[in-house]
C-alpha cells in the first residue's frame, strides 16, 4: 500500500495495493459478503462469459454474410438465402446477448448492492463499538470520509470493474485467437501496432491523470476556503473581510484553472494522436488486408472479420490500464476496511438491542480505589495519580479543580469509556469491569456541557434516553424537566423537528431537553457537565429546578464550573494536576487556610 491516488468520485486520497498473491488473498477474505449471493454470483458470472463468448461470433458472422454477399454477386454459387439465414442467426445471437446483458447486468448490481449492504452495516457497527481510544488516536472526519470512499471503491468493484475486467480478458484472448485462424499475417501485423499505441495510450493517461489530480487538489483547496468563510460567517463579516475572502478565493480558482488547462491541452493533442494513430492503424490493417486479398490469400469476409476483431483487441488493451489501476484501488480499499474490521471492539459491543438486563437495579455507591490513569494516545503523561475518593448511593459530589486538572477524565473512567491504568473503579462494592458494559451504562446517565441534539423531533430527542418510551412517559419527564411548557409552546408541540432541518433550541431549552432525556432513563447514577455558559436567572432557576428533581435519590457527581451551584452538596472534591488535593462540605473547606478551593471560591465571589 505504498502509493496513493485520487478517488475522483470522493475527492478523497485512495491508496493502491500492489496486485500480488497476498494482497488479493486478503482482499478475498471480504468476498465471504458474496458468500450468501453465491448461486447468483455464479449465474451472473456465467452468463458474462457466455454473452463475451457470444460477441465473439459477431465478426466470425458478419465476415460470412459478406463473403455469402460477394460469391452472390460474383455469381460463385453462393445464394441469398444463406445470407439471410446468417443473417437472421446475427440477429438470434444478438437477442440472446441483450437477454443475457440484462440479466448479468441486474444480477451484478443486486448482489454487489446487497453484500455492499452487509458490510456497510458491519463497518459501521464495528466503528461504533471501537473503544474511545481509537477515537482519539484519529481524525474521525477523516477515517469516515475515507471509509465511505473505500466503500465507494468496492461497490464499484463489484457493480462494474471485476464484470468489466472478466468480459474484456475474454475479447482479447478470444479475439486474438480467432484473428490468429482467420490469418497469421494480420495478427502479426496486429500485435505490432497495437501494443506500441497502447502504450503511448498508458503513457499519456498517466499524464494526464497526474495532472487532473493536481487540478482536483487545487479545486479542493478553493471548496476549503469556502467551507471555512462559511463556517465562520459571522468573523468574516464582523471583520468586514469580505473582500480579503473574494481575493483569497479568486486567487485559489486562478491555480485550478491553469492546471485545469494544462490537462485540457495534454487531453487535446491525446485525442488528436488516437485520431490520428488509432485510424492510421485501420488503415494499415486494410492496406496489408487489400493486399491479402488482391493475392487471393484471404476472402472479403476475412478482412471484415479481422477489421471487427481488431477493434475488439484494441478497445480491450486500451481498457486494460485503467481497469488495472482500478483493481489496484479496490484492493487498497479492501484493505483498510478488513483493518477496520479487525480491530477489536469495546470490551462487549454494545450493539442490538440491549439484551434484558439481569442486573438490579444498583444502589449507586461508587468509590475511586488509588486510580491511576494514562491516556493510550499520551503514554507519557499520567493524567490521573491515585485517585481515592467514594461516594455513598444517593450522594451529591462535585467535582472541582482547576482546567486541565483531571475532572472529565475521572467521569470517562467512571463510564467505562476508558479502564483505569492502576487501581481499582468499585460500583455497588463490585469492580465495575465485572459488569457487562451495557448493563452498567444503562443505569447511568449524563447531561453533557454540550447538549446534541439529533435531527428528529423533540419527542425524539426525549425517547433517546429510553428508545419505545410512551408519549405519556415522554411528557411525564419533559415536565419533570421544566421543558414542557417551552415545547407546547411550539405549533407542532412535541412534534417540532429540531436540528438542521427544524428549529434551533436555545442552550437553556437544550439542556432541559437533556435533562428530560435523562429522567426518562431513570439512572442510579447521574453525571451532569456544568455548561459553563451562563444562562439568564430565569433560565437557570428552571434548570436549577430541574436538576434537583433529576438528582432526587441518584448517586450524583457534578463537573462545576461555577462554585455557586455547589454550595449544598454532599461534598466537593477538589482535583488539581490529576490528584484529590481537598475534599469536603463548602463550609469545610471554605475556611482551609492556603486551600486551593478557598482561593478559587475567593476568586469566583468577588467576580
Ligand atoms: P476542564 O475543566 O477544562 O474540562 P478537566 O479537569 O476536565 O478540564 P480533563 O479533560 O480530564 O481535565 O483533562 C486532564 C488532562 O488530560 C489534560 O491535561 C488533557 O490535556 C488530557 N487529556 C484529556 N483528554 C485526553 C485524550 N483523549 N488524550 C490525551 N490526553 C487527554
Amino acid at each position: 500500500m505504498a502509493r496513493y491516488s485520487r478517488n475522483d468520485q470522493a475527492g478523497v486520497e485512495l491508496p493502491k495495493a500492489k496486485l500480488d498473491r497476498e494482497s488479493v488473498r486478503q482482499a478475498w477474505e471480504l468476498f465471504r459478503y458474496l458468500r450468501p449471493h453465491r448461486v447468483r454470483f455464479g449465474v451472473a458470472l456465467v452468463s458474462l462469459f457466455t454473452g463475451s463468448l457470444l460477441t465473439l461470433a459477431f465478426p466470425y458472422l458478419a465476415g460470412s454474410i459478406v463473403d455469402a454477399a460477394v460469391q452472390h454477386t460474383q455469381g460463385g454459387g453462393g445464394d441469398m438465402a444463406g445470407v439471410n439465414r446468417t443473417a437472421l442467426l446475427l440477429m438470434t445471437i444478438l437477442a440472446v446477448q441483450a437477454g443475457l446483458s440484462y440479466f448479468h447486468f441486474l444480477s451484478f448490481a443486486t448482489v454487489g448492492q446487497r453484500s455492499l449492504v452487509d458490510l456497510r452495516r458491519d463497518t459501521y457497527a464495528r466503528l461504533i463499538s471501537l473503544p474511545m481510544s481509537f477515537f482519539a488516536q484519529r481524525r474521525v472526519g477523516e477515517l469516515a470520509s475515507r471509509l465511505s470512499a473505500d466503500l465507494v471503491q468496492i461497490e464499484d468493484t463489484l457493480i462494474a470493474i471485476l464484470p468489466q475486467f472478466i468480459r474484456q480478458c475474454t475479447l482479447l484472448v478470444g479475439g486474438i485467437a480467432l484473428i490468429a485462424v482467420t490469418s497469421l499475417q494480420l495478427t502479426g501485423i496486429m500485435l505490432v501496432s497495437l501494443p506500441v499505441l497502447t502504450v503511448v495510450a498508458v503513457v499519456f493517461g498517466r499524464k494526464t491523470r497526474k495532472i487532473s489530480r493536481e487540478a482536483q487538489d487545487r479545486l479542493a483547496d478553493t471548496a476549503t476556503i469556502v467551507e471555512e468563510t462559511l463556517q465562520g460567517i459571522v468573523n468574516v463579516k464582523a471583520f468586514a473581510n469580505e473582500g480579503y475572502e473574494l481575493q483569497r478565493y479568486h486567487d485559489g480558482l486562478g491555480k485550478f484553472l491553469t492546471a485545469t488547462l494544462r490537462g485540457a491541452r495534454l487531453r487535446a493533442a491525446f485525442i488528436a494522436f488516437i485520431v490520428f494513430a488509432l485510424f492510421g492503424s485501420i488503415v494499415l490493417v486494410l492496406w496489408s488486408g487489400a493486399r491479402l486479398l488482391q493475392q487471393g490469400e484471404i476472402t472479403f469476409g476475412d478482412l471484415t472479420r479481422f477489421i471487427l476483431y481488431t477493434t475488439f483487441v484494441a478497445g480491450a488493451m486500451g481498457q486494460f490500464a485503467e481497469l488495472y489501476s482500478q483493481l489496484q484501488k479496490a484492493i487498497g480499499a479492501t484493505q483498510r476496511v478488513r483493518e477496520l474490521l479487525r480491530e477489536s471492539g469495546e470490551v462487549e459491543a454494545v450493539l442490538g438491542p440491549p439484551p434484558p438486563s439481569t442486573l438490579p437495579r444498583l444502589r449507586g455507591e461508587v468509590v475511586f480505589e488509588d486510580v491511576h490513569f494514562t491516556y493510550p494516545s499520551r503514554p507519557g503523561v499520567e493524567v490521573l495519580q491515585a485517585i481515592h475518593f467514594a461516594a455513598r448511593p444517593g450522594q451529591r459530589i462535585a467535582l472541582v479543580g482547576p482546567s486541565g486538572a483531571g475532572k472529565s477524565t475521572i467521569i470517562s473512567l467512571l463510564l467505562r469509556l476508558y479502564e483505569p491504568s492502576q487501581g481499582r473503579l468499585l460500583i455497588d462494592g463490585r469492580e465495575a469491569r465485572d459488569y457487562g458494559l451495557a448493563e452498567l451504562r444503562a443505569q447511568m446517565s449524563m447531561v453533557p456541557q454540550e447538549v446534541l441534539l439529533f435531527g428528529g423531533s423533540i419527542a425524539e430527542n426525549i425517547a433517546y434516553g429510553k428508545p419505545g418510551a410512551s408519549s405519556a412517559e415522554i411528557e411525564q419527564a419533559a415536565r419533570q424537566a421544566n421543558a414542557h411548557e417551552f415545547i407546547q409552546a411550539f405549533p407542532e408541540g412535541y412534534d417540532t423537528l429540531v436540528g438542521d432541518r427544524g428549529i434551533k433550541l436555545s442552550g437553556g431549552q437544550r439542556q432541559r431537553v437533556a435533562i428530560a432525556r435523562a429522567m426518562l432513563k431513570n439512572p442510579a447514577i447521574l453525571i451532569l457537565d456544568e455548561a459553563t455558559s451562563s444562562l439568564d436567572s430565569e433560565s437557570e432557576r428552571l434548570i436549577q429546578e430541574a436538576l434537583e428533581t433529576l438528582m432526587r435519590g441518584r448517586t450524583s457527581f457534578i463537573i462545576a464550573h461555577r462554585l455557586a451551584t455547589v454550595r449544598h452538596v454532599d461534598r466537593i472534591i477538589v482535583i488539581a494536576d490529576g490528584r484529590v488535593v481537598e475534599s469536603g462540605t463548602h463550609e469545610e473547606l471554605q475556611v482551609m487556610e492556603g486551600g486551593v478551593y478557598r482561593r478559587l471560591a475567593t476568586m469566583q465571589f468577588r467576580e
